[in-house]
């Protein structure tokens, strides 16, 4: 299929499930599209235009006011356990344009968020305001370049129109990119159906999309194979997260992807100074999603995960639930096992020493006692000198130091390696929270995106430390401390 004249080569795989999955609706025109922000290196690694599409031609298209060729717009249904509660959900005001095939083989969802009512809205308007998107882009690129999968930010367009929340807000539409949309909720929402076709339909479309490499897994031992794949696959995300101290804020079973890919920019920030209970989220009263209690939420949904496969793995579901509770309940380990692993690497220490665990969790400790700075802590570790001044002048942070300096003598490779080690695991810049809000601030309610554009500058090269760098590395001053985060909605 030749590329449309915006380099678009949509396919339609999702449509090709059942019905039950999706919603054919098309996104609501708006009234005065125009680019804000636009992700050219994105555009161009999915083979499209950036040139053509970065106009105001292309903001109509980003918009929704006109769609790409082959372009068949649908909202997908999904279901999700919200703050431990099921609820319907569905895509309220995101719409799928397509999955484009980009040079790399590839699939990726191109969806706009924001982009009117679906089937799926219930009370809702579809829409999205300015700010939250700007938000989304900012964070989401931030996680691409800290290494760390994530759902893509190509670009975001004002509508021209008012949304109205407790204030009114300029409107907005973001166009997401990700691997798949497919979540736990989406799975979940199978099950619900209580149709084994349909399940058995879902499962062939993400291992198709996901993981190619069980394809030829035998069927009987292929939902017990996923699960385990998907374990893995979000471990890895959330141990991730764990290294460069990111709270999602929201981790119901609907923003869990059968990718790994981190997605919903909601009420999400990075940690400032460290403390493991650490929650951000307005609506998180209770810290079920607070930083240190992001594994053990992760592997309660994928318990979720697991039950909705149940079906699948044996002609009587009660069979299957001792392998799969076998799987779940591996989860501490393998995740112990990398997390460790991670510390590791933030502490620049190669092989393993009986007293790494300790070294580790006894830095997390003082680091607490001092609430000191998560990122500043392991960044100035990752210098040649020991650190100085507050707070690295106690008697515990040297005892500390001198015993990590002692396992760092046990290394099987030079200190240079060490420290080359920590530096591309230690970022030196986040998305800090008073400066991403005071970007947005001004985006939002003055149309000034200099901040923006700033942030979004440094954060592409969030490993790369240098002098004029400086003001992206301070933490809050106490009046500028963010203590809360919104959805946005
Ligand atoms: P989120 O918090 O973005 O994950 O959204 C939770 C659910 O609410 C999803 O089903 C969304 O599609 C839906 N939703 C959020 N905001 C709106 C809105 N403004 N209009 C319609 N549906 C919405
Ligand atoms: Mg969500």
């Amino acid at each position: 299929m030749p590329a449309d004249r915006w380099g678009f080569q949509l396919e339609q795989t999702f449509s090709t499930l059942p019905e039950a999955m999706f919603s054919v609706c098309a996104p609501t025109p708006v009234k005065a599209p125009e680019v804000v922000l636009f992700n050219r290196a994105l555009a161009t690694s999915l083979g499209l235009d950036a040139g053509t599409l970065d106009s105001a031609e292309g903001a109509a298209l980003l918009a929704g006011n006109a769609l790409p060729e082959h372009s068949q717009p649908l909202a997908q249904a999904y279901v999700g356990h919200q703050f431990g509660h099921p609820n319907m959900l569905g895509d309220g005001r995101a719409i799928l344009l397509g999955e484009q095939r980009a040079p790399d083989g590839q699939l990726y969802d191109i969806q706009l968020k924001g982009a009117g009512r679906t089937p799926y809205s219930r009370g809702g308007d579809g829409r999205a305001a300015l700010g939250p998107m700007l938000r989304e882009y900012l964070i989401s690129e931030a996680m691409h370049a800290l290494g760390i999968p994530t759902t893509r930010s190509l670009a975001v367009v004002r509508t021209g129109e008012p949304v109205f929340r407790e204030d009114v807000l300029p409107g907005a539409i973001l166009t997401r990119v990700a691997r798949s949309h497919v979540r736990v909720g989406t799975f979940q929402f199978a099950a619900s159906r209580q149709d084994t076709a349909l399940l058995r339909a879902l499962m062939g479309f993400v291992i198709q999309r996901h993981y190619p490499e069980l394809a030829d897994v035998d069927p009987a031992s292929q939902p017990l194979a996923l699960l385990e794949a998907v374990i893995d696959r979000q471990i890895d995300l959330v141990v991730d997260w764990m290294r460069v101290g990111f709270i999602h804020g929201v981790l119901n079973t609907d923003n869990v992807t059968l990718s790994g890919e981190t997605i919903d920019y909601g009420p999400c920030a990075f940690m400032d100074s460290y403390h493991p209970e650490t929650v951000f989220s307005s609506i998180d009263h209770q810290g079920r999603y607070a930083f240190a209690n992001q594994p053990a939420i992760t592997q309660w949904n994928l318990a979720r995960f697991a039950e909705t496969l149940l079906p699948l793995m044996a002609d009587d579901p009660e069979e299957a639930v001792g392998p799969a509770t076998a799987l779940i309940q591996s989860f501490p380990q393998r995740y112990g096992e990398k997390w460790l692993a991670m510390m590791r690497r933030k502490l620049g220490l190669f092989g393993d020493d009986p007293v790494d665990q300790t070294l580790a969790t006894d830095l997390l400790k003082w680091m607490q006692s001092e609430a000191a700075d998560y990122t500043n802590t392991f960044r100035d570790l990752s210098n040649e000198q020991r650190p100085e001044g507050t707070p690295y002048d106690s008697a515990d942070f040297r005892n500390w130091y001198d015993r990590w300096q002692a396992r760092l003598g046990r290394n099987s490779k030079p200190l240079k390696s060490s420290l080359c080690l920590m530096r591309n695991n230690n970022p030196a810049i986040i998305p800090r929270n008073h400066q991403v809000e005071k970007a947005l601030e001004a985006a939002s309610s003055e149309g000034d995106l200099t901040q923006t554009r700033e942030l979004l500058a440094v954060l592409a090269t969030p490993y790369e430390d240098s002098p004029d760098k400086t003001a992206f590395k301070s933490p809050p001053a106490p009046e500028e401390r963010v203590c809360q985060t919104f959805c946005g909605t």
